[in-house]
């Protein structure tokens, strides 16, 4: 007999459906609770469920409830924090419980079945989390003493008693993670079972960072999480952390979502990053979802950046998080020497200006590292026909395909379209068609021709690809096997490159006039993070930014390295324009065969929360930055509230109205929502 009063079970599934769905509990199974795994059925398909409530009564007609398929009885439940923690979740980004919170769980809870029981579960507990390398000596690695700054931020964090979000500024080099390490180092003392979360962007820093907790903590279980694991490694630091096994879990966003029934400290590093919001399904921010989780729990949260994303200083400055600053590199190092290379008056040649060029080679003679940085990969960012004026665009994105030498071919980087270079144009028949501009390969091959004998390194998605390929050329340039560095993004974050002594910035501007309001906040993070490479071993560094806006309010903050000014002026800017955090801000994406349809279903969007009684700022519909993405056509809509109580009642209005509407008649649109969405 189920238990008395409590036959059924609400359970949440990964599919868009809006309510729990009601299964009824099974005759045997009295003790089944919140918070258990089962396999139930949704028409002939068997799927992954998870009980969030027991109830007595059920909305659909007895005889149309069916049973539980099977409970996973061997695993213990998920814990009641974690279930409020995904619910908060859900309904703060608008999507269903279920595609949170059981989208969140592991492989092997998500692919029906379930694991067979008991045998898997075994295998699983035995993976993880593994015992420390066989080869390494067991000692801890001494951690350096901590300078009064660090020393100052690490007791605050660990003095620190229920919820206490601390923002941890602090320049690059300045021991950050010395000061979480030190924190986490306390917690597993003074806490026999007490467990810690790490938070890092990019996967590619976690094997670092996992070395370095591995050499600290030696005798303690560490687990990574992230979604470049294979799935049996993964589910194995899941079942680790979730057991309660793991006492140190570092991950990436998904991290947030681990289940960790001890969980009494959570680090974001590098919290302005925007690898933190999630580009697809769930757009939640695992920053914003750290800070709420350990307010949930009553437990510290540390948010570390070089430059702190505006909307986490602005909280600082409103005393709502404690600040801590680091505001010298460890070792004390100076910060490379900022000089900006003006455009107009020096031309550059393959993208390279004289100043750089001649600052490139003496680094290179004084047998010095110089890196140099653009955010663009290819040879080449687009080709045109010099007769007619043909340009290669991709014929399924509103946008060009950019042309790579290695294979000859036009690669789209929003769609993955290839195709070869046409011998002539396609248009007007010319045969001497060029590339335009400048692009990784391009610069490596301009300064292979221009430095002979240097070693020249590339770095970027491309030259990456291999598995294993990006440690084994950072290692190189750690082994100073590298004479000068090419590369994107890949090479800004978190390298620790002892011998670099010139960062070139190459082209910087098209974000200072790009039309999103957070373009200059992200320049500014990429170009600190970049310069933070340099001059770290104390040797005299230089900075050097070609732009043709030299006397942009940027740069001048740039300068003297003064983010504090430049999130100052950048929250006066946004004040003014009513922009966030003094605004809520959601997005209505359309996406459609047709422009017109896209754009009709969200003027008719519009005109549905127009006639709301709870009110948000609704904006003309408009076409996404990317207007056609892979041959669909993409629409926006803002919505904008004072408060985010307010826009999140709207939300909830105006979504259910929309989801109940018929859309207007035409080609079928699909359509999402983002709330906080960052970029616009
Ligand atoms: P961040 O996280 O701020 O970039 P790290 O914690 O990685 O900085 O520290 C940068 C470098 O300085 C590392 O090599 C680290 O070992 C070293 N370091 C950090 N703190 C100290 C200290 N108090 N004394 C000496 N070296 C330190
Ligand atoms: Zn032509
Ligand atoms: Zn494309």
């Amino acid at each position: 007999m189920a238990v008395a009063g409590y036959p059924y079970a609400e359970i949440v599934v990964d599919l868009p459906v809006p309510k729990p769905l009601t299964y009824a509990v099974g005759a045997d199974e009295t003790i089944v609770a919140p918070g258990h795994c089962c396999v139930v059925e949704t028409g002939r398909r068997q799927i992954m469920g998870l009980c969030v409530a027991r109830s007595n009564s059920a909305v659909i007609a007895e005889e149309r409830i069916r049973p539980v398929r099977r409970w996973l009885a061997d695993l213990a439940p998920l814990p009641p924090d974690w279930l409020d923690f995904t619910r908060f979740a859900a309904d703060y980004y608008q999507h269903p419980w279920g595609q949170v919170a059981v989208a969140a769980l592991p492989p092997f809870l998500r692919t029906p079945p379930g694991p067979r029981w008991p045998a898997t579960i075994r295998r699983l507990r035995a993976a993880a989390p593994a015992a420390p390398p066989a080869d390494g000596d067991s000692l801890s690695t001494i951690p350096p003493p901590l300078n009064t700054e660090q020393r100052v931020a690490a007791d605050a964090l660990s003095a620190a008693s229920g919820f206490a979000p601390f923002l941890l500024h602090g320049v690059t080099g300045s021991g950050k993670t010395e000061v979480y390490l030190a924190a986490i180092e306390r917690l597993l003392a003074d806490d026999p079972q007490g467990q810690a979360l790490l938070l890092v962007p990019e996967i590619a820093l976690t094997p670092q960072l996992q070395a370095r907790l591995r050499a600290r903590f030696a005798a303690q279980p560490i687990v990574s999480l992230h979604s470049g694991l294979p799935d049996a490694e993964r589910s194995a630091a899941w079942l680790a952390a979730h057991e309660g096994r793991a006492r140190i879990v570092l991950g990436t966003r998904m991290a947030v979502f681990a289940s960790l029934p001890r969980l009494r400290l959570i680090v974001v590093d590098e919290e302005h990053d925007p690898s933190y919001k999630a580009g697809d399904g769930v757009r939640y921010s695992a920053r914003d979802l750290a800070v709420k989780r350990a307010q949930m729990l009553g437990v510290p949260v540390m948010l570390g950046s070089a430059t702190p994303a505006v909307e986490s200083w602005s909280q600082a400055m409103r005393g709502r998080y404690r600040l801590l600053r680091l505001p010298r590199r460890a070792g004390d190092a100076p910060q490379p020497q900022v000089e900006l290379i003006d455009l107009h008056q020096h031309a550059p040649a393959n993208g390279l200006t004289e100043p750089l060029r001649t600052a490139i080679a003496e680094a290179v003679a004084r047998g010095e590292q110089a890196l140099v940085f653009i955010n663009r990969r290819g040879y080449a960012p687009v080709v045109a026909c010099q007769a007619c004026g043909w340009l290669s665009a991709c014929p399924r994105c509103a946008a060009y395909a950019a042309y790579h030498k290695a294979d000859g071919a036009l690669h789209c980087h929003h769609c993955g379209w290839r195709s070869g270079v046409p011998r002539a144009c396609p248009t007007c028949g010319n045969q001497n068609l060029r590339a335009i501009g400048q692009g990784t390969q391009r610069l490596e091959e301009t300064l292979a021709a221009e430095l002979p004998g240097a070693r020249i390194l590339r770095i970027d998605r491309d030259s990456t690809r291999r598995r294993g390929a990006a440690d084994a050329a950072l290692a190189a340039v750690h082994a100073g096997d590298t004479d000068v560095l090419v590369g994107t993004q890949m090479i800004a974050k978190g390298h620790d490159f002892q011998r670099v002594t010139l960062v070139g910035i190459v082209n910087a501007d098209a974000q200072l006039v790009s039309h999103d309001f957070r373009a200059p906040e992200r320049l500014f993070a990429t170009i600190v993070q970049v310069a933070g490479r340099a001059g770290r071993s104390g040797l005299p560094s230089r900075l050097l930014v070609q732009t043709r806006f030299p006397r942009h309010p940027l740069f001048a903050a740039l300068h003297r390295f003064d983010y504090d000014s430049f999130a100052r002026s950048q929250l006066a800017d946004r004040k003014a324009a009513g922009m966030p955090p003094f605004t809520s801000q959601a997005l209505l994406t359309a996406q459609a065969r047709t422009l017109e349809a896209a754009l009709a279903f969200l003027a008719h969007a519009r005109t549905l929360g127009l006639g709301l009684p709870a009110q948000a700022k609704l904006y003309d519909p408009l076409p996404m930055p990317l207007a056609r993405l892979a041959g669909v056509f993409r629409a926006q809509l803002l919505a904008e509230a004072g408060q985010r109580g307010q826009l999140q009642s709207f939300l909830r209005d105006w979504l259910a109205r929309l989801r109940e509407a018929d859309p207007p008649p035409g080609p079928r649109v699909r359509w999402q929502i983002e709330v906080d969405p960052q970029e616009i």
